[in-house]
C-alpha cells in the first residue's frame, strides 16, 4: 500500500495510470525505471510472512526487473506471460504479468488494459487476488500481482471432473463475497469463469481479471469463445454479441462500444459456475455457438438427476431469464444450499490455525 510521505496514514494508491504519460508513450524510453511507489512492508498476506518479519520499515521503492529473482512460468495468457517472481530483498514471492507494449498497442488494447489496471489496484479482499503494483520499461508492462499458489479454478475442476456440494457451496459462497464488495464499489467483473478465478495456498477463491476482458487474438479462438457460456441473456442481447466477430482479430472488437448492464448478470454466471463444478460441464454448452447462444436466450437447460435439490433450486434461481427474478447476493449468502454446505468459517480456522503456529514457532518457550 502507498503512503501518504506527509501522513503516518495508509492511503489507498494515489495513482491516476491515465494520467500517466510514460505507460505508453515512447517518453518510457527516456525514463525506463518506473515512477509508482509501494510500501512493501504493509503487505500483509498469511503465509508470505517475511514481509512482516520486517518490523515498521516503511520504504518506498520503485520498482524495476533487477529487483526480482525470476522462477518459473505459470502460465500464459492472451496478451501476457505470467512469472513467479521474488522479491530480492525480502524474499516475498508475488506473480508478475508481463505484458508487451506492442502486442497491446497493435490490438488497441491500452484503455481496456488501463481501465483494468486502475480498477485491480483499488481492490483489497481476501477473495480478490491482490494487485500490489506495476512498472514498465520500453517495451513491456509488469503487473506485480500475489501468488495463488493453486492455478485456476479451471484446472481444479478439471484434475476433479466434478466437485461434491461441500467443496462446490464453499467456493461459490467465497466468489459471492468477493462480488458482494466489487458490487458495492460499483464494479461488475463482466466475465467471470472459472479461468479467472485463481486459488490461494489453503485453496481459497482468488478473483481475478477485472474491467473488460482483453479480447484475444484470433489464435486463441477457443478461449474467447467459451466466454459466451457463463453470458447472461441481457448480455447477449445488449451487446448483440455476433458469432461471426467471434472469430474475428482482437482488433475488430474495440470497434464495438460496450454497453453497461447489471450486477445481476454476474449472478447469472455465478449459476452457471456451480452448475459446471458440480455437473462437470456448463449448462448451455454445444459445440456449436449458435446452439449455445439461442440455448442460453431461450434458458434451455437441463440440471443433472444426481444434483442435490437444493443445489438444483440454487442453480435454477440463479438462471432465470428476467434479471429482476434472479437471487441477488443476500439471496445467495441465505440459501439453503450456502448455509447448509459452504465451509464458512473453515478458511478463516485455517488462517488462524497458520498464524498461531506461526507465532509458537517464532516465539519458543
Ligand atoms: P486472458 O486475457 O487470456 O485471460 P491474461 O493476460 O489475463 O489472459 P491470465 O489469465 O491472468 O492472463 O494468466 C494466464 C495464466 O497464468 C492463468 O491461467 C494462470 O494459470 C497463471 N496465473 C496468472 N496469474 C497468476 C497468479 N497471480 N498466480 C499464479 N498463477 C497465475
Ligand atoms: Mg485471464
Amino acid at each position: 500500500m502507498i503512503k501518504n510521505a506527509s501522513s503516518s496514514t495508509p492511503m489507498r494508491p494515489a495513482i491516476n495510470i491515465q494520467k500517466d504519460p510514460y505507460v505508453f508513450s515512447d517518453d518510457a524510453l527516456k525514463s525506463p525505471s518506473n515512477h509508482v511507489s509501494m510500501d512493501v512492508s504493509n503487505i500483509v498476506t498469511p503465509y508470505q510472512t517475511k514481509i512482516q518479519q520486517e518490523p515498521n520499515e516503511k520504504r518506498t521503492k520503485k520498482w524495476s526487473i533487477d529487483d526480482f529473482n525470476i522462477g518459473r512460468r505459470l502460465g500464459e495468457g492472451s496478451f501476457s506471460t505470467v512469472i513467479l517472481v521474488e522479491e530480492k530483498k525480502t524474499g516475498f514471492l508475488c506473480a508478475l504479468k508481463v505484458i508487451k507494449k506492442s502486442t497491446i498497442r497493435q490490438y488497441q488494447q491500452e484503455h481496456q488494459l488501463i481501465r483494468e489496471l486502475e480498477i485491480h489496484m483499488r481492490l483489497f479482499h481476501k477473495h480478490i487476488l491482490r494487485m500490489y503494483d506495476f512498472f514498465y520499461d520500453s517495451s513491456r508492462i509488469y503487473v506485480i500481482l500475489e501468488y495463488a499458489a493453486n492455478d485456476t479454478l479451471a484446472s481444479y475442476l478439471k484434475h476433479h471432473q466434478h466437485l461434491d456440494n461441500i467443496r462446490t457451496a464453499t467456493f461459490i459462497y467465497q466468489i459471492a463475497d468477493a462480488l458482494n464488495y466489487c458490487h458495492r464499489l460499483k464494479i461488475m467483473h463482466r466475465d467471470l469463469k472459472p479461468e479467472n478465478i485463481l486459488l490461494g495456498q489453503f485453496h481459497e477463491i482468488k478473483l481475478a481479471d477485472f474491467g473488460l476482458a482483453l479480447h484475444c487474438p484470433s489464435s486463441r479462438r477457443t478461449q474467447y469463445i467459451g466466454t459466451m457460456d457463463y453470458m447472461a441473456p441481457e448480455v447477449i442481447e445488449n451487446e448483440d454479441v455476433n458469432i461471426d466477430d467471434l472469430s474475428c482479430s482482437p482488433a475488430d472488437s474495440t470497434t464495438k462500444s460496450p454497453i453497461p448492464y447489471e450486477e445481476s448478470a454476474d449472478l447469472w454466471s455465478l449459476g452457471i459456475i456451480t452448475y459446471e463444478l458440480l455437473a462437470g460441464t456448463t449448462p448451455f454448452y454445444d459445440a456449436e455457438l449458435t446452439i449455445t447462444k439461442k440455448r442460453i436466450l431461450s434458458c434451455d437447460y437441463v440440471l443433472p438427476d444426481n444434483i442435490h435439490m437444493d443445489a438444483s433450486h440454487f442453480i435454477s434461481h440463479l438462471l432465470k431469464y428476467d434479471r429482476l427474478e434472479r437471487l441477488t447476493i443476500p439471496d445467495v449468502f441465505e440459501h439453503i444450499f450456502i448455509r447448509s454446505f459452504a465451509q464458512i468459517n473453515f478458511l478463516n480456522e485455517t488462517l488462524h490455525h497458520f498464524a498461531s503456529m506461526h507465532h509458537s514457532q517464532n516465539n519458543p518457550q
